[in-house]
């Protein structure tokens, strides 16, 4: 029976690794220098490096279940989300943070209903992404939407308690980008906070939050209705 997986292991090391060796070369000798974190839903439509063009080197890529931050505590666990977000901003000095959240989003529906019960870690985790929930037993498809984007904006307020985030966003050396990719229109929305809203990137005039002013993006979802 053939190894499918070990066929495309093959064929990364002797044809996409050969077009790609001096940058490979380059990256180990100079070491990353990503100007961008990415922090994404672990959803296998979404595809960061496509949406982004980027290639290798560009991105610190962190994805879980929502695209959720969780938030900047003295608990000092296994929080591989923050130890990244920690990483990337003091370490790496990314330029800027994305939080990228999507249509048809199994995590954000899921706050709609039960973890199963074997999955207690999985509960906990999505409770990163309730104060986004909007007050509808049975949501439709526009809720749905409401909600996912409502839950990128939950985590980048939540990345503002972020002591070193908060401190270089306010140097003007860190920029935040609210992101709801669309998967069946294939178009990234931007939420900007001085249109207040997610705005499609074919019309946005930017591809950032900033200036990520907290008094005008707190509370407010993409209709400007308060969160919570
Ligand atoms: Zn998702």
């Amino acid at each position: 029976m053939p190894d499918e997986l070990l066929d495309r292991l093959r064929r990364f090391t002797t044809e996409a690794f050969p077009t790609r060796r001096s940058l490979f070369r380059h990256l180990v000798d100079e070491g990353q220098r990503p100007l961008t974190l990415f922090i994404g839903c672990s959803d296998s439509r979404l595809v960061p490096h496509l949406l982004t063009g980027c290639g290798p080197g560009e991105l610190f890529l962190v994805r879980n279940v929502g695209a959720f931050v969780p938030p900047h505590d003295q608990s000092q666990g296994f929080h591989g989300t923050a130890a990244a977000i920690e990483f990337g901003v003091l370490e790496l000095r990314v330029k800027r943070i994305i939080v990228c959240g999507h249509s048809h989003c199994g995590g954000v529906r899921a706050l709609y209903g039960e973890a199963p019960a074997a999955a207690p870690n999985l509960a906990r985790w999505l409770d990163l992404g309730r104060e986004a929930v909007l007050p509808l037993a049975d949501p439709g498809p526009e809720a749905l939407r409401r909600t996912e984007q409502r839950a990128v904006l939950l985590q980048l307020e939540r990345l503002m308690d972020y002591p070193m985030v908060r401190a270089g966003v306010e140097a003007g050396e860190l920029t935040l980008h609210g992101w709801h990719y669309v998967i069946e229109e294939g178009e990234v929305h931007v939420f900007d906070v001085e249109r207040g809203g997610f705005v499609p990137a074919t019309q946005a005039g930017h591809a950032g939050t900033w200036p990520y002013l907290i008094d005008a993006a707190d509370g407010l979802d993409a209709s400007g209705v308060p969160v919570g």
